[in-house]
Order: structure tokens, then sequence, then C-alpha cells
């Protein structure tokens, strides 16, 4: 890899996110929102943007999901191997409380198609000299307590901004605060500001700020108590107007938002959810996308080379998958279906059958995501898989580890795998980590997603399986609002619809769910295999040339990185 100090200062746009996936061994995420911003920087190194990031060491990881025969989650320690992490001399110093407490940084740097690095800095407080209670706090991701979490985010923040500095990244000019986690980057960078009045101040912050919320519930910001802040941080502004709410608390998103000049929620209905939640602030839309090559399997990635020479540094060029003969398409599926079932096959000795219509389900196993919809009427689903063309079905996920509710969804869907497995194959795979999320995106055939609306921002397991020709079928939230196009993409589950009554929600879904599964899918796959494998081709020249990060960071380039100030 080349020197990096060579290219020292011409970095201009900072990344700031509490997990950043950088790759599958590296464990420093625990879900979408970390895939996302490892996504993003892949995309940023492609198209030779002069952008960084920053986040945690995370070293002991989010956790390694080990499941016994009932459905019960057990948590173990998932350290990785840091041989791929430079550790750089670097330390700085931060305040906590009355405490110093030292960070350090250790740098990876991802290099895009061309020679084009972008680096990501690991901040570690584990560091001779620290107490114990801050030496950890760089291990676990999204670890217990709410002291925890709030003196992560001053390192993230505050150290993250020192270290850029020690760094001597002299010429950033914009500073992408990910999710409320990193907002108190914006605290340092206004603490920090050498102008002589608050409003000056404020104004120079918020023309180097960008914020980006993914969270369309309250329940899921960070709010804590004014006094608790003040305990660990002494300098926290709190005078400035409007930046403690009425009640003394304080929303981390809040932060975000009031110090950024450019906010955007993740996709369009987001948007308008984010819109209503802080009436106070303009809030962008740009859809998010994934990193193409990261998650096209080999055999997709083959005949794109052969058909699409380009797509690897012009996503965009996906469009043109109208060329790739549908009997091409249909084989490179059938390599990363076997690749799934063979996988299957090597952890649970069970063998799915390479010619049965397959589903895929794996996301975070939490209420609104709905993970046992399709279970909704366990009879009606048996009765379609008897008469109307043959079923089976793949799980995977993880529950966070207070969510008790979450994991015991997971053991629901054991105990429906083992009470009717006689009568239908369901598989749940344990460590839902980004090499299982790329074998069963691209290795099913269609990709359910039932989220309540309007819960999910955006999702994105679901514009990785479209860089593999799987149709994608889900409720109408997040980005499938935009993605889905009637007949040509997938399906969409329900109608665009709000209510109250949950029982009645989820019961109209589940009978939208089997009634596209019985008239529309199966009699698509089974009956008429030239308009299925047209429905893949669709699905990858409609939606993965356009979902995908090169298209987004262009927006965030286009409507904010790059727009001259005058
Ligand atoms: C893509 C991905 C996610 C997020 O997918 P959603 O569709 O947002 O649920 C979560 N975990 C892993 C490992 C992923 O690769």
């Amino acid at each position: 890899m080349k020197n990096l100090s060579s290219k020292k200062g011409k970095y201009k746009v900072a990344y700031f996110s509490m997990e950043i996936a950088l790759e599958n061994g590296i464990k420093t995420y625990a879900g979408g929102l970390g895939v996302l911003a490892g996504d993003t920087l892949r995309s940023a190194a492609d198209l030779g943007l002069p952008m960084l990031g920053v986040t945690l060491l995370n070293n002991l990881g989010y956790f390694k999901q080990k499941i016994n025969d009932k459905g019960d989650q057990e948590e173990l320690v998932s350290n990785y191997d840091f041989s791929k992490l430079k550790k750089l001399p670097n330390q700085v110093k931060v305040k906590i409380g009355r405490d110093d407490v030292s960070v350090g940084v250790w740098e990876y740097l991802i290099q895009g198609q061309g020679e084009y690095l972008v680096p990501v800095y690991l901040l570690d407080t584990n560091i001779l000299g620290n107490l114990p209670k801050y030496s950890s706090l760089t291990g676990q991701l999204y670890g217990p307590g709410k002291d925890y979490r709030l003196m992560q985010e001053i390192i993230l923040g505050r150290a993250g901004i020192k270290i850029l500095q020690s760094l001597k990244h002299r010429y950033i000019k914009k500073f992408h605060i990910n999710e409320g986690h990193g907002s108190l980057a914006a605290i340092e960078l206004f603490l920090n500001s050498k102008e002589k009045n608050t409003a000056d101040k404020l104004d120079e912050v918020r023309r180097k700020c960008v914020f980006t919320t993914h969270t369309p519930v309250f329940a899921g910001h960070d709010v804590f108590p004014l006094e608790f802040i003040l305990e660990y941080q002494k300098d926290f502004p709190y005078k400035l107007k409007s930046l403690v709410d009425k009640d003394k608390k304080v929303n981390m998103t809040k932060i975000g938002l009031y110090f950024s000049n450019f906010i955007n929620g993740v996709a369009l209905s987001h948007q308008k959810v984010s819109n209503k939640m802080f009436p106070n602030y303009p809030i962008h839309a740009i859809t998010n996308g994934v990193h193409s090559e990261t998650w096209t399997s080999p055999a997709f990635a083959k005949i794109y080379d052969k058909y699409i020479p380009n797509w690897r540094n012009s996503n965009l060029s996906l469009r043109n998958a109208f060329n790739i003969p549908l009997s091409t398409i249909w084989q490179a599926h059938q390599k990363s279906k076997k690749a799934l079932l063979d996988y299957i096959y090597k952890k649970q000795k069970v063998r799915l059958e390479q010619n049965v219509f397959t589903i895929g389900f794996a996301r975070r196993f939490t209420g609104y995501k709905r993970s046992n919809l399709l279970f909704q009427d366990i009879k009606k689903l048996l009765h379609i898989h008897k008469n109307v063309g043959e079923i089976q079905i793949i799980y995977a996920g993880k529950a966070h580890p207070n969510d008790d509710d979450g994991k015991n969804l997971i053991k629901e869907i054991f105990r429906i795998k083992d009470k009717y497995k006689s009568e239908i194959k369901i598989v749940f795979l344990e460590g839902y980590e980004m090499k299982l999320a790329k074998l069963m995106i691209s290795g099913v055939d269609v990709w359910l997603n039932t989220p309540l609306p309007p819960n999910e921002a955006s999702g994105t397991s679901g514009m990785k399986a479209a860089h593999n020709g799987v149709p994608h079928f889900s409720t109408l939230d997040g980005w499938w609002i935009e993605g889905y196009i009637k007949d040509k993409t997938g399906w969409a589950i329900g109608k665009k619809r709000n209510g109250t009554n949950l029982i009645e929600l989820n019961k109209k879904d589940a009978e939208s769910l089997y009634y596209n599964l019985e008239k529309n899918i199966l009699p698509r796959y089974y009956g008429n295999p030239r308009k299925w494998q047209e429905t893949m081709q669709h699905t990858i020249a409609i939606n993965a040339s356009f979902f995908n990060t090169e298209r987004m960071l262009q927006q965030y380039i286009q409507e904010n990185y790059f727009v001259s100030e005058t």
C-alpha cells in the first residue's frame, strides 16, 4: 500500500460514526448503521473522494452469537484480529468529569478501485495510565449503561476532533456526523472556535457540520438529563439558546441538528417522518445505498465483468443488466444459491433443495421488524406450500443483548421450525455478520422484509439482494417505497397506510403477504421462468444501478460537501 504521508492535509470530509464495518473479520460493527458507514467510505475510496472516517476501536466487537437447540441466544465476546490495523504514535487527552483520559489511535486504510486510500481512525482508550472505567470504553460496542454510552460518545466526538488535529488534518471542511452518537464533535468544534462572539462561532460550526439521522422513533435517540451531561462534561455549552430542551434534557440527535447547516434523512419517507419529529429544522432526503462490489456475489461479479465491464467504478452502468441474457442471470443465481445451501449443509447438516423456492429473512430481532409475520397464519402458509408451490425458509439475525422481546422472537422461530419440521424446511443460521449476509442476500430467491411502517428509516439488505438479481418482497417502508415498481422489481406487502390498531395491521399485512405468495410470486417462480428471470434482470438494472453508495455520495457531494459557501 502507498505511503499515506504524502497525502496528509488533503482530506476534506471527516465522517464520524460509532460503528464502521471495515470488513467481515474486523468486528467493529453491530449492523446496518456500521455497514452503511463502511460502504460509504468504500465508495469514497472508489471515487477518490478526499474523505476519512473516525470511529471507536470496538476491540471486543458487538457480540458473537451462539444459539442453542431451543433458540436461546448466547452472547460471546468477539475480539478480532488486529493485524490489519496500524497503531499510530499519536495520543490526545480528553476530560471526563475531572479526569484526564488518554486516547490513542489506530489506522485502517481502505483502498478503492484505483490507488486512492481512505483512512479510518479507530480511537482507543486502552492506554497505560487510564483508570479501568475509561480504558474499557472503546472495547464493547453499545455496551451496558447510559454512563458507558455517554463516555463513549465523548471519546468519539470530542477525542475524535482532537485526534484529527493531532494527525494534522488541517483542511477538513465538513464534519459528517452519522447519527447522534457523534454529535459531541460539534460541541468540541464550537468550544475550539476562534470567532469572537457566539453567533459567529455558531455560524462557523454550522457551516462545517453535516448531520444524518437514522432513527424515525423517539425511543431510539440518546437522551440524557442535563445534570448528567454536566457531570461528565463541565464545559458543555448548556446556555446556548434552545440547545437544551425545556425539561432540562439533552437529546443527542437535536445537538446534531442544532449545529448542522445540512441535515438529511436516509430515504424520502424517512425525511417526511423526520420533518414531523423535528419541525424546526429543514431536513433533506438522501436515500441510502450499498457498496456494489462488496455486496455482489462472485458469480454475479463474473458476469458483470463480462457484460458491464465498468460496473465496479460506475455503478450506474448496472442499468445495462438489460443486455445480460436471462439464462446467464439464472445460472449465476443458481451458483450463488448453491453456495448458500452448501454453507447450510456444512453448518447444520440440513439439505435444502436447489429447485425449491427459497425465502430469506435476516435482520435485527426487534418488535417492529415483525420477524414472525410470515408465520401469523401457519396453516395458510402450509396450505400454500402444499398446494401452490413448495417453499423453504432461511432466517438469521441477532437480538440486542438487553432486548428480551427480541430474544423471544428468535425462540418463537425455533419453536415453529421444530414443530412443523416434517412439513416445511425452516433453517435459522447463527452469527449474522457481513459474510453470512452476503451469502444469504445472494443465495435466496426472494428477500423478505416486514417492518411496521414508518419504523424502518431505510433498510439496506434489500439493496444488497438487488445487486444479485434477488427481488424484494416487503411492506412499503423506507427505501422500498422508492424501489418498488409494481410487477417489475418485486412485491409490496400491504398498502401505504397508517393505523394504530396493531393487531389489525399485522393481520392485514399477513393476509397481503400470503396473497402475494399464492397469486403472484409462486406462480411466476414455478410457472413462468422467463418472467421470473426478467424480474431478476429488472431488479439489477433498475434498483442496483441506483441504490448504491456511489450515487448516494454523489448526492452528498452535490448537495453539500463541495457546495461553495459564499
Ligand atoms: C446490511 C446489513 C444489515 C442491515 O440490513 P437491514 O436491511 O437494514 O436490516 C444488518 N446486518 C448486517 C450484517 C448487514 O450486512
